[in-house]
């Protein structure tokens, strides 16, 4: 039902400032109704989430995650904000999870669910991942018409369902295409851009979505078809923003510290910055190193197309 993210660049943020970021969109969200809410954030480096027995292809996984950057912690539950946040913190003292602990540059993201496909329950909200290690987290606003079939065909590679939602084809189809390109042609030919284009390919029906994992640490995509998206860009050294260019060739951007915000609801952005930019269906929105750069989707071509946009200001 509603979507947020929070990634701060180059400008240092302690655990317990982004958790209260992301608790403080939910809460923006919260009026449009909601059965469930979750986020996702990144452990400590050590401290990686245990698989689960058996996992996703066989258990194949177990041992260690296979990629070096800190997991995906996911958070979620069936239920009231509020209540999400008490069992947050609850769960991060169990783990021992040091809410001081500092991060110069992080992605986090946020979901308020309403049940379109599973009733409510922890299993079927969001964020919904790939499997054991968390290596394509997503959040979905909206309906997968295609999921049955999509699942039907994830199934038949080896992958097993944990929810009843439409939403867990989409991180399930990211790691199946990633890992697809990345035994074709070897480690690090496939770009995160490259991954959510083929995804996006496949499905069909309305979405907002947003993607993050630990093989593109530190990184975020979104994009949407039919259903509302809004970035939203603070750059603190400098408040006027301007035009920034987006083209996967030349991200020029600056290194000044940025913060980026994503929101199915322009109310959970505006209240960090009136720098936005309303997303056009079929765009795919890339953060990375302190750059945005756009991509419109065209699923006649091959590739998609770089676009440039101006933030309002
Ligand atoms: N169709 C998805 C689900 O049932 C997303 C619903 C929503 O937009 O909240 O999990």
């Amino acid at each position: 039902c509603g979507i947020f993210a929070y990634l701060n660049y180059n400008v240092t943020r302690e655990r317990r400032y982004i958790f209260d970021v992301l608790f403080k969109g939910l809460r923006r969200l919260e009026y449009r109704g909601y059965d469930s809410a979750g986020i996702a954030i990144d452990s400590d480096r050590d401290w990686p989430p245990a698989p689960a027995a058996g996992g996703e292809n066989g258990g194949k996984e177990a041992g260690r995650p296979p990629y070096d950057s800190p997991s995906p912690l996911i958070f979620r539950q069936e239920g009231k904000i509020e209540s999400l946040v008490g069992s947050v913190y609850a769960e991060v003292d169990a783990m021992d999870l040091n809410l001081e602990k500092s991060f110069p540059v992080h992605a986090g993201i946020a979901h308020t669910r309403w049940a379109t496909h599973g009733a409510p329950s922890p299993r079927n909200s969001h964020p919904q991942s790939s499997g054991p290690w968390n290596e394509f987290v997503v959040v979905h606003n909206g309906i997968i018409t295609n999921y049955e079939v999509l699942k039907e065909t994830l199934i038949r590679h080896g992958f097993t369902f944990e929810s009843e939602t439409d939403t867990e084809v989409i991180p399930k189809l990211a790691k199946f295409v990633f890992d697809k390109a990345r035994d074709e042609g070897g480690e690090q030919t496939v770009t995160f851009t490259q991954v959510v284009t083929e995804v996006m390919r496949q499905l069909e029906g309305a979405y907002a979505l947003i993607f993050k994992s630990p093989h593109y640490p530190n990184e975020l995509i979104a994009c949407k078809r039919g259903s509302t998206l809004i970035l939203g860009v603070k750059e603190l050294a400098d408040a006027n923003c301007g035009t920034l260019f987006h083209d996967d060739k030349t991200l020029t951007t600056n290194g000044k510290p940025k913060e980026f915000f994503f929101s199915s609801d322009l109310c959970a952005i505006v209240e960090h910055t009136k720098n936005y930019l309303a997303i056009e269906d079929d765009e795919v929105v890339h953060i990375k190193d302190g750059c945005v750069s756009i991509l419109k989707f065209d699923y006649g071509k091959e590739k998609p197309a770089s676009v440039q946009r101006a933030l309002s200001v």
